[in-house]
This record gives structure tokens, C-alpha cells and sequence, in this order.
């Protein structure tokens, strides 16, 4: 009789512990688990099965959902974690209004104002990354794009400077591009990656900038695809967006093929419209990493802007929801945590800071879906619940 009772009792989809009153959900158990071995085993999750996961709440169901994220990372990405920093190359007085940001000319926030950065400053930056076992040094300037003429020229100059001095893998973010041979020329300069962020999925990007279109970040990323360059995009969270928002970001992620996926979370700037926006919970923004991990598990997801005044003493937590990638030094107009505090908190986790990273983790030869898995994602492989093993 008694053994009849716990039968029924461990067959029911919702079990109650006896050590609290609290409700285990065993089919929230059940499917976190089918979904992370379907990823695991190569699998791509479906746009419902992501948006379930982001609608997790009860804190138990987001440390699994972690659990899961950390073991896809290491199982795609081993115990290696890339890091990059930033130069700001040109600063300040961006003729666009993106709400969150500190450099745009319509807001009044204090940030530093300069024009293009002489070769100096970034040779004494690329010499620095390369001490701290920093894989690549992004140029990244204030303004909204850049044309053919002098400008070109100049970033040319720096990045080519960056590229014969071997010491870190060029990287820049100029903004949109307008036509093809910008793009070529970037990349005949030696660039390699070029970050655009997406920022938020299509349907809130109105909300934080007007002066420039979602469509028109799609098709800078078209240009810079056609060129060979890899693509680093993601976006930032905490902005009002609602989970579906950050769900859709990660698909479209996905979608395009970024290589290197940017998790930023909202530092609200003095300043800005978003001075006074609510700051995500701390657990909010770990299942957030996690969920793009199940969408994204090749991808360098990377914990940008925001980690420090977010997170503060869940930092290192990031790693555990399956970031795999870290922007150390400071931000472009706001103060970071040390470099070797950092380096630390990576070592200290039993993982390795690389330097010599390439892309080459990202491509999928284990699958005869003709599709690369997550960095060349065809539109029908996308809507796929899974591709087939060979
Ligand atoms: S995010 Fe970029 S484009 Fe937008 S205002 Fe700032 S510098 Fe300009």
C-alpha cells in the first residue's frame, strides 16, 4: 500500500517536496532537460521552446536552465574564455539619438568629445591587450557611419597599424555602411570582426532610436558578410524591452549569423532618457545569458557594458550561464572592473583566458543539414525543431 502511494505520488507532474511547501514542477524539469540535450546533441530550438525558456521565473527552474547553458558552453566551447577590449576612437557628438547611449549629441551627459585617435593611444592599447591575454581590440567610433574618403583612409591606416603589430586581432565598430566597397576595404585592411549590435529585436528598436532603422543595421551586416568579415552583434538588455523582445533579439542573432554575440545590460547614464530606468534583477539578466546560450550555443556569447553595476558580486555567475567571452578594460564611456581582478575571477572558475582565438568552433561538421549550425544558419534550418546527426 505504501509503495503503491509513492508511485503515485513520484508518477504526478508536480511533486511536493518534504523539506518545503514549495511546488517542483516536474515537467518544467523534463522539458529544461529535453531542450538541453537536444542542443547538446546539435540540435536548434524552435522560437516557442526559447520563449518558454525566457519566461521562467521560479529561481530553482533558472539555475537549471544555467546549469544546462554552462554544460552547452563547455561542451562547444571547452573551459576557454576570449576576451576583448575597446578603444573609443572617436568620441562624443554622434548625430544619432539612441536613448541609452551617452555619446549622442542630443543628450547633455558629460562624456569626453574628441575627434579620430592618432596611432599612438592605439598601439599603446593593443600593446596592454596583449598583455592581459586579450584576443582582439575593437576600434569603435561615435558617429553614424562611415563613407568612402579621408575618414576611411585614416581607419584604415589604424587598423592595418593594429594587424602588422601582431599583437591583437583588429576588431572595429564604425557604425552603418552603406555600400559594398567600404566593407571590402575594411576588410582588405586586415579587419576580421566588425561589431554592430542589433541592439533589441525589430519590434522595440523604434523605442530607443529614431534616427536610424533596424533594416538599415541589417543591411550594414549584409555589406560586411559579403565581405568575409565576421560579424559581432548583439544588444542590450534592461531598457523596458519585455522578454519577447530579448527572445526575438537572440533569434534574429542567430539568423544573421553573428559570430560574437555582445550581451550588454543598461548602465543608465545621467543624461539620457533611461537615467532613471529600473535595473534588471541580477537574476533576470543570468537566465537571460543562459537562454541566448540554448539559442546560440557555437557563438562567443559575450558579456559586455553593464556587467559591473548590474551583476556586482554575481559577476562571476556569467560564466556558469554559459558566456564564454568577457569585455575587460573600460567601457567606452563608463569605468570597468580591473583587468587582472578579471583574469581572476576567470582562473579562479577553472577556465582559461585565450588569446589566440579564431572561429573555427563554430562551424558544424557533425551535421548533413547543409547548413553550419548557428554562424551560416539557412532560414528554413532555422525554423527546424532540430537538424539530423550524419
Ligand atoms: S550608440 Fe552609436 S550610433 Fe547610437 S548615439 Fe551612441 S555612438 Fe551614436
Amino acid at each position: 500500500m505504501t509503495v503503491t502511494r509513492a508511485c503515485e505520488f513520484w508518477t504526478s507532474s508536480t511533486m511536493l517536496s518534504s523539506m518545503s511547501s514549495s511546488a517542483f514542477d516536474a515537467s518544467t524539469h523534463e522539458r529544461i532537460s529535453e531542450l538541453g540535450q537536444l542542443v547538446l546533441s546539435g540540435g536548434v530550438i524552435n522560437r516557442e521552446a526559447a520563449l518558454w525558456l525566457f519566461d521562467l521565473d521560479n529561481t530553482a527552474d533558472i539555475f537549471e536552465v544555467m546549469a544546462w547553458a554552462n554544460r552547452i558552453r563547455e561542451h562547444y566551447k571547452g573551459n576557454k574564455i576570449h576576451l576583448c577590449s575597446i578603444v573609443n576612437a572617436k568620441a562624443g557628438s554622434c548625430s544619432e539619438n539612441c536613448k541609452f547611449c551617452a555619446q549622442s549629441s542630443f543628450y547633455q551627459t558629460g562624456s569626453p568629445k574628441y575627434g579620430f585617435v592618432d596611432p599612438e593611444p592605439v598601439e599603446e592599447a593593443a600593446v596592454e591587450a596583449k598583455q592581459n591575454d586579450v584576443t582582439a581590440l575593437g576600434l569603435v567610433a561615435a558617429w553614424k557611419g562611415l563613407n568612402e574618403g579621408p575618414m576611411l583612409d585614416e581607419v584604415c591606416d589604424r587598423i592595418r597599424e593594429i594587424k602588422e603589430g601582431g599583437k591583437v586581432r583588429p576588431d572595429a565598430s564604425l557604425g552603418l555602411i552603406k555600400n559594398q566597397r567600404v566593407a571590402d576595404r575594411l576588410k582588405e585592411a586586415g579587419l576580421e570582426c566588425y561589431g554592430h549590435n542589433l541592439e533589441s529585436s525589430r519590434n522595440f528598436f523604434p523605442e530607443h532610436c529614431t534616427t536610424h532603422s533596424f533594416e538599415e543595421r541589417l543591411e550594414t551586416i549584409g555589406y560586411l558578410k559579403k565581405a568575409g568579415i565576421k560579424i559581432c552583434s548583439g544588444g542590450i538588455i534592461g531598457m523596458g524591452e519585455s522578454r519577447k523582445d530579448r527572445c526575438d533579439l537572440a533569434m534574429e542573432l542567430r539568423e544573421i549569423g553573428a559570430s560574437v554575440v555582445p550581451v550588454n545590460i543598461l548602465n543608465p547614464i545621467e543624461g539620457t532618457p533611461y537615467e532613471g530606468m529600473e535595473q534588471l534583477p541580477p537574476m533576470e539578466i543570468l537566465k537571460t545569458i543562459a537562454c541566448f546560450r540554448f539559442i546560440l550555443p557555437r557563438q562567443e556569447i559575450m558579456v559586455a557594458g553593464g556587467r559591473t553595476v548590474n551583476l556586482r558580486d554575481l559577476q562571476s555567475m556569467i560564466f556558469a550561464a554559459g558566456a564564454s567571452a568577457l569585455m575587460v578594460g573600460n567601457y567606452l564611456t563608463t569605468l570597468n572592473q580591473p583587468v587582472e581582478k578579471d583574469l581572476q575571477m576567470i582562473r579562479d572558475l577553472g577556465l582559461d583566458p585565450d588569446w589566440n582565438a579564431d572561429f573555427e568552433d563554430q562551424e558544424c561538421e557533425d551535421h548533413d543539414c547543409g547548413s553550419s549550425c548557428g554562424c551560416e544558419l539557412e532560414p528554413e534550418h532555422v525554423e527546424a525543431e532540430a537538424c539530423v546527426p550524419a
